[in-house]
């Protein structure tokens, strides 16, 4: 089968399209045809070395596709169900395996590739929307990178439950996208320094909650966003890691709070994972929950599919077709 792998860290370059056997389910694993695979941020820090990895090794989180076939044990799924999964590494390949037990069924009205580009930042929407602060009607929340893939659909699960919603984005284009996505104010960071501006737009009041994927460039400010007692969520580096952080600065800044979430936390168990993938799914069949292709490639073109990412030129998601 052909998968893309790394045999050394590094950039894009270092994405190799190889041939390798098709893998054998184990005793409680599937076997799986992945339709579609999501590219998401995480797979670049794996790439770049950012978290560890054992080489070589096979890239991609989040994918869905057909069971092919089980491993012994196994019988909550059959050959030929619909099925979508994450946080099992080496999706970015023709057949993958995976724990049976991590698989989520697609409903009818999902396309695989709606199911793709859903699970893995639907669900970290979901969560952080509804567990790491659940958000309660009337809140002011800040989510940057707005018109990215998760944030597109967090600004989404936010405004449906009633929150007045801020983003920040790099340009006009992005900014038309958040609006449309339900964003109540977004702030054009390029241009004006987006602290100053949320002082601005709540009066002085700060913020209960600010969503941070950027990390690196933007979690100082970040703080300077909240509430006394507010929280920051800390749930990315789009823009490299954070240094390491004096605590008593959240003492001087009114008693902050600040976590670093991660979703396999969030879907430890069947019933959670089960309970969120179905929040997702079921909102995107019934179209309230709306997602944003941004473009599909071939497994040979992965490498184009990550500069496009870390080149801040997308918006929505990206898919890989094997
Ligand atoms: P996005 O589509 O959001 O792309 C990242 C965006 O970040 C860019 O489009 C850009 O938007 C913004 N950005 C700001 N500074 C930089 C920079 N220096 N380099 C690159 N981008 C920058 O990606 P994803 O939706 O795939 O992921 C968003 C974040 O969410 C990532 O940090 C990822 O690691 C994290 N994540 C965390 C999970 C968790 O459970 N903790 C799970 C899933 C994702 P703009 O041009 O508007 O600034």
């Amino acid at each position: 089968m052909k998968a893309i792998q790394i045999l050394h860290t590094g950039g894009p370059e270092v994405l190799t399209l190889t041939d390798l056997p098709t893998p054998t389910p184990a005793a409680g694993e599937a076997l799986l045809r992945v339709e579609a695979c999501g590219v998401n941020f995480i797979d670049t820090y794996f790439r770049e070395g950012r978290y560890p990895a054992t080489l070589p090794y096979t890239l991609g989180q989040e994918a869905a596709g057909t069971v092919v076939s089980v491993g012994d044990g196994v019988t909550s799924v059959k050959p030929g169900d619909r099925v979508a999964w994450c946080g099992v590494a080496g999706t970015y390949a023709e057949f993958a395996v995976a724990p049976a037990a991590r698989l989520v069924p697609i409903p009818e009205g999902v396309s695989a590739e709606q199911a793709a580009a859903a699970i893995l930042q639907g669900m970290t929407a979901h969560y952080l929307s509804h567990s790491t602060y659940p958000i309660q009607r009337g809140d002011e929340v800040l989510i940057h990178a707005g018109a990215g893939g998760t944030g597109l659909l967090l600004t989404q699960m936010a405004k449906s439950l009633g929150a007045r919603v801020f983003t920040t984005v790099s340009t006009e284009a992005k900014a038309a996208l958040s609006r449309t996505a339900g964003a109540d104010e977004v702030i054009l960071y390029t241009q004006c320094d987006f602290a100053v501006e949320v002082k601005r737009l709540t009066e002085g009041r700060g913020l209960p909650v600010v969503y941070d994927s950027v990390g690196k460039s933007t979690f100082e400010q970040s703080l300077t966003c909240l509430r006394p007692r507010g929280l920051m969520v800390l749930f990315g580096g789009a823009s490299g890691a954070v240094p390491p952080f004096d605590l008593i600065r959240l003492s001087t800044l009114g008693s902050l709070f600040v976590t670093r979430p991660t979703l396999k936390d969030y879907i430890a168990t069947s019933a959670d994972l089960i309970a969120r993938a179905s929040d997702v799914f079921n909102g995107i069949a019934a179209g309230t929950l709306r997602l944003r292709m941004e473009h599909t490639y071939p497994l040979a073109e992965t490498a184009q599919a990550h500069r496009d990412l870390e080149s801040r030129a997308t918006t929505g998601k990206l898919l890989l077709v094997p």
